[in-house]
């Protein structure tokens, strides 16, 4: 289980996450939706402690993710802990981000090997493993710069998950692609969803939300205006603000 609790983060004036709260149950999927500049990819980015929370705390299984903070008093973890914690929070985002240089193997090998300081064997067997899942077995030595934009989130997905971690988080994961190339993508996250993999996305693929989530969130102004099951918020949101957004993106 991930908490999320009462997290605030301000950049200069602008208070960007306002007080958030949010829990992820283990085998759960989480749809994010929300106007741009809302705070979605900031509360991402939070959980993954790639962004300072200015209050309040996430912790997985009960473990902090890097420091909590309450008014004047901070714990914190040391840097090392804090890498290995991180490890437990996948993330993938719009544009790929695989490394150029390194070829498909290399790149879902190299966390591993690194991080989690498994063998070089072992890496390779469970990359395999994941290019078989996610049907790229044959583009194991290409570059990414080889591969379609599709393939290469693809392989992104499969990078995260070699990690094996106890949450993974999309950020807009399909919003690069060309749109024929959506559906490849959203494929592999379905599977996922399906074999009990612990997921947040934040994604204006309104449908998919409403197919694969077991909770819709509707963050507005750094704020988690409502969430609840999709059957509830896509035909009877509470908030007059969920209904103008839905109104407009279904
Ligand atoms: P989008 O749908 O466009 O991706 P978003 O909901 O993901 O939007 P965020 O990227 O989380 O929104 O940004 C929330 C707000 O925080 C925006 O007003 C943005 O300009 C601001 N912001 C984000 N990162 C920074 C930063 N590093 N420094 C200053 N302001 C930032
Ligand atoms: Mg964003």
């Amino acid at each position: 289980v991930v908490r999320i609790h009462g997290i605030s983060k301000s950049f200069g004036s602008l208070k960007v996450l306002d007080d958030v709260e949010l829990s992820l149950p283990a085998g759960s999927v989480t749809a994010i939706l929300g106007p741009s500049g809302s705070g979605k990819s900031t509360l991402l980015r939070a959980i993954n402690h790639l962004e300072r929370v200015d209050e309040g705390f996430i912790s997985v299984d009960g473990d902090f993710v890097g420091y909590s903070r309450k008014g004047d008093t901070l714990y914190e973890l040391k840097e090392t802990d804090i890498l290995k914690r991180r490890a437990d929070i996948g993330m993938v985002f719009q544009s790929f981000n695989l490394f150029p240089h390194l070829t498909v193997l290399e790149n879902l090998i190299e966390a591993p090997i690194q991080v989690r300081g498994i063998g070089r064997e072992d890496a390779v067997q469970l990359a395999q493993e994941l290019l078989a899942r996610i049907g790229l077995s044959d583009k194991i030595n290409a570059y990414p710069r080889q591969l379609s934009g599709g393939q290469q989130q693809r392989v992104a997905i499969a990078r995260a998950l070699a990690l094996r971690p106890k949450v993974l988080l999309f950020d807009e994961p399909t919003s690069a692609l060309d749109p024929e190339l959506v559906g490849e993508v959203l494929d592999v996250i379905k599977e996922l969803a399906r074999t009990g993999t612990t997921l947040v996305i934040v994604t204006h693929e309104v449908g998919f939300a409403r197919e694969v989530a077991d909770s819709v969130v509707f963050m507005e102004s750094g704020r988690i205006l409502e969430a609840g099951p999709p059957a509830r918020i896509f035909t009877e949101a509470e908030h007059p603000r969920t209904r103008e957004f839905l109104a407009k993106v279904l």
